[in-house]
């Protein structure tokens, strides 16, 4: 067959004839030069399209034809075989099949791989590089959410002193426990939340709607769970990892890094995440002589005044602004109704196994 030689250092293309014998290539050129390739010095190029194939020699000359089936007959006489990629392509049901197993098999690393992953990596994340993003946090939001707290000095003492009465006593804690510290906050929705370098805020509405201490200690010692089983960081990973394969495949890394405060941000738990921030509690606030349904009071509170808020909020314009992103993380415990379902079946039962 007719084909286009280059010799590989000039781009002058000489027309040039290809006949094919058992096991290699012969090559006439117009000069009345041939040669003779072998078959394992030959590089195919795969099909696309209509576009002419390049067929690569060692010594980086290469020749073009068209793909047709003139080359295909060549290229099976010599003893070429396409590779199993490029004759899994050519099937359309092979193709289908790649698509859904793609599909599937994505959808499963990002259901179970990376939450699994994210698990054995994050006790190994520098927690000082966590505390130093999760200040960089707090101080945005300061700047533009939250207020000072309005609660009187003795109040916010008695707080912080069952709040370190938690930390203390769970040993688990005990290399961890200078991370661990209470930011009291103004908003206009009643919450705690917990950063990933264990700044813990409780918001002043929280405060007001508790009917007791216990109810607040109990909120507090969910928020250590989350802490304690670095939830945060889990989360963040997560979140992260995604942006790593989006940013590889769209070519802009230097947005993730600045990204990251924004994750943050937009992160919330799953629900096996609540459920062990909520057992956790449930043990911690035992420790204390506490019972565990002032987390269950605390939560059906908390629910109300959310739902109290969303309803309010219903026909309003849905504002997908940064505050709107700020006020569905605070808000963020899903599934109340279950939880504190689980935590008053828990409390009703005796504390003797609840790792005293
Ligand atoms: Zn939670």
């Amino acid at each position: 067959m007719d084909a286009f030689y280059f010799d590989g250092r000039s781009s002058r293309r000489h027309a040039a004839r290809l006949d094919a014998l058992p096991g290699c290539l012969s090559l006439t050129l117009p000069s009345g030069e041939q040669r003779r390739v072998p078959l394992a010095d030959i590089r195919v190029s795969e099909p696309l399209g209509k576009a002419p194939r390049t067929l690569r020699f060692s010594g980086g000359d290469f020749c073009e034809a068209p793909q047709n089936a003139e080359l295909l007959a060549l290229l099976n006489t010599i003893g070429y075989r396409q590779s199993v990629a490029v004759r899994l392509q050519s099937r359309w049901r092979w193709a289908v099949f790649a698509f859904v197993f793609l599909a599937l098999t994505t959808g499963a690393a990002h259901r179970w791989l990376l939450p699994w992953g994210a698990k054995i990596a994050a006790p190994h994340v520098s927690l000082s590089f966590m505390d130093r993003l999760s200040a960089e946090v707090i101080m945005m939001l300061d700047g533009q959410l939250l207020k000072k707290s309005r609660l009187d000095g003795a109040r916010q003492k008695e707080i912080s002193e069952g709040f370190k009465k938690l930390a203390v006593a769970d040993p688990e804690l005990a290399s961890r426990q200078s991370y661990l510290r209470l930011y009291f906050r103004d908003f206009s929705q009643p919450n705690a939340f917990c950063l990933p370098g264990g700044q813990i805020v409780l918001l002043d509405k929280l405060v007001e709607l508790s009917a007791n201490n216990d109810e607040i200690i109990a909120v507090l010692a969910h928020e250590i769970g989350h802490f304690r089983e670095r939830h945060a960081v889990r989360r963040l990973i997560q979140s992260s990892v995604v942006g790593v394969i989006a940013a590889v495949y769209f070519g802009d890394i230097s947005s993730l890094l600045s990204g990251l405060t924004t994750i943050l941000l937009e992160l919330s738990y799953s629900r096996d995440m609540e459920r062990e921030a909520d057992d956790y509690a449930i043990a911690a606030l035992r420790r204390q002589g506490i019972s565990p349904i002032a987390l269950a009071n605390a939560l059906k509170k908390l629910s109300a005044a959310h739902e109290k808020r969303d309803a309010a909020h219903e026909n309003k314009e849905k504002r997908k602004d940064f505050r709107a992103i700020v006020s569905g993380w605070l808000s963020s415990h899903p599934g109340s109704d279950e939880r504190i379902h689980r935590i008053t079946t828990a409390a009703s039962q005796a504390p003797e196994d609840s790792g005293k």
